[in-house]
C-alpha cells in the first residue's frame, strides 16, 4: 500500500470535488455494494447447490454500509448500485436505502438496485419512496419449469408479480438482466425481447462469467455469445445500434417503434475494461477493484478499528485506486481463476 502522504495524489486536486482516479487514468464514479451474500434463489451460473455463507458477524452492518456510501459520495462517486446475493432478503435493508437516498442532496445522482424480483411485491413502493431511481431485475426464462430449473428454487409467478408491482410503484426504465446459457434458455431470446417490448422494459443479455465453482454445467459448453444472440434476434427484429449508455458496459440497440433498448454485456466477446468506471464492495467489506481479478483492499478493518473516522476511510479508498488492474482475464476453459462466486462479488 502507498503511504498516507501519497494518498492525495490519487484524488484530483484540480476539481472542486475530489475525484477518484485509478492508475490508468480512469475516473471511478460508480460503486456497487453487495449487501449480503445470501439469496433465496440458487441460480446455476451463480451459486453451487450447497453454499457456505459468510458468518453474519463478518458481514458489514447496515450502519457501516451507510458510512461507506457517505465516504464514496464525498469522493465524487455519483452512482451507487445495491446488489448481492439478493439484497432484498437482508433484514431492515429498507433503512439502508433510506439513508443512502439522503445522499442525493450531497452529490449522489443515482441510487439503483439489482434484484431477482422475489421481494418486490412487498417492497417496491417503499424503495421508490426511499429514492431508488431504477431497477435491474433478473429474468432468465418465461417458462415456469425452466425458470425453476435455472434458479433451482425460484418461482416465476412471484417474480412477474414483482415486476408488475415495481411498475405500479412508478419505476420506469426497468431493465431485465438475462444470462443466456446454450441448451438451457438460448431458444428464448426472441420471446424475452417480445415480453420486454410488451411491458415497456429494457433488456440486457449477459454472457456467463467464470466466477466460482458452480458444479452444475461446463461453462465453456454453455457459452452462447452475444453475437449469436444478436444473430437470433435479427431474424425477427430490426436492431438499430445506438450510442445510448446507462453508464455501464452494455452495448445498446433499439427496435424501431418500441420503447425498449436491447443491451449486450459481453465480457468474453467484447471486452469492456478500457472504460471501466466502477469498483465493488463485497458483503464482507472488501473493496474489489475488478470483477475478474482478486485485487482488493480491506475496508471493514478501517471501519471497525477506526469507527466514525471518515477521513481515514476515504484515504483507504483513495490509496486502493492504484491497485485497480487494467482489466479482467476471463478464460472459458479450465478452472475459474476467480474463486469467489458472483453473490460475493456483487454482480
Ligand atoms: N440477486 C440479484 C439478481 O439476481 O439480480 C442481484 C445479485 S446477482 C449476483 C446480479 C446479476 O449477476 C444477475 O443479473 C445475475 O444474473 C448475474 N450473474 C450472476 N452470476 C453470474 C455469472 N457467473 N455470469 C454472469 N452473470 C452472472
Ligand atoms: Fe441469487 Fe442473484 Fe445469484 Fe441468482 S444471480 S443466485 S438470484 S444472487
Amino acid at each position: 500500500m502507498t503511504s498516507t502522504k501519497n494518498f492525495s495524489r490519487w484524488a484530483d486536486s484540480a476539481s472542486a470535488r475530489p475525484t477518484l482516479i485509478d492508475g490508468f487514468g480512469r475516473r471511478i464514479d460508480y460503486v456497487r455494494f453487495s449487501v449480503t451474500d445470501r439469496c433465496d434463489f440458487r441460480c446455476v451460473y451463480c451459486m453451487s447447490e450447497q453454499m457456505t455463507f459468510v458468518p453474519r458477524a463478518q458481514i458489514l452492518t447496515l450502519e457501516e454500509l451507510a458510512e461507506l456510501g457517505w465516504a464514496f459520495v464525498e469522493l465524487g462517486v455519483h452512482k451507487i448500485r445495491i446488489t448481492g446475493g439478493e439484497p432484498l432478503v437482508r433484514q431492515n435493508v429498507l433503512w439502508l436505502f433510506q439513508r443512502l437516498g439522503q445522499l442525493r442532496d450531497y452529490g449522489l445522482k443515482e441510487l439503483v438496485l439489482t434484484t431477482n424480483g422475489s421481494q418486490l411485491a412487498r417492497l417496491a413502493a417503499d424503495l421508490k419512496a426511499a429514492g431508488v431511481a431504477r431497477l435491474n431485475i433478473s429474468l432468465d426464462s418465461l417458462d415456469p419449469a425452466r425458470f425453476r430449473r435455472i434458479t433451482r428454487n425460484g418461482d416465476l409467478a412471484t417474480v412477474l408479480g414483482g415486476i408488475q408491482a415495481a411498475q405500479s410503484a412508478g419505476f420506469q426504465h426497468i431493465k431485465l438482466n438475462v444470462v443466456i446459457l446454450k441448451n438451457r434458455n438460448h431458444d428464448e431470446v426472441v420471446d424475452l425481447v417480445r415480453f420486454a417490448i410488451d411491458k415497456g422494459l429494457d433488456i440486457s443479455f449477459i454472457e456467463e462469467m467464470p466466477l466460482g465453482q458452480i458444479g452444475d454445467h461446463d461453462r465453456a459448453e454453455a457459452y452462447y455469445s452475444s453475437d449469436a444472440i444478436h444473430a437470433d434476434l435479427t431474424q425477427v427484429f430490426t436492431l438499430t445500434p445506438t450510442t445510448e449508455t446507462t453508464g455501464g458496459p452494455a452495448r445498446y440497440y433499439r427496435i424501431p417503434d418500441t420503447d425498449s433498448r436491447i443491451g449486450f454485456i459481453s465480457p468474453h466477446s467484447h471486452n469492456f475494461c478500457e472504460d471501466c468506471n466502477r469498483v465493488r464492495v463485497s458483503a464482507e467489506g472488501r473493496l474489489l477493484l475488478c470483477l475478474g481479478q482478486e485485487n482488493s483492499s480491506d475496508l471493514k478493518s478501517t471501519l471497525r478499528v477506526y469507527p466514525g473516522d471518515r477521513e481515514r476511510l476515504k484515504q483507504t479508498i483513495i490509496s486502493a485506486m492504484v491497485f485497480k488492474p487494467r482489466g479482467h482475464d476471463f478464460q472459458l476453459d479450465g478452472q475459474p481463476v476467480i474463486l469467489r462466486h458472483m453473490n460475493h462479488t456483487g454482480g
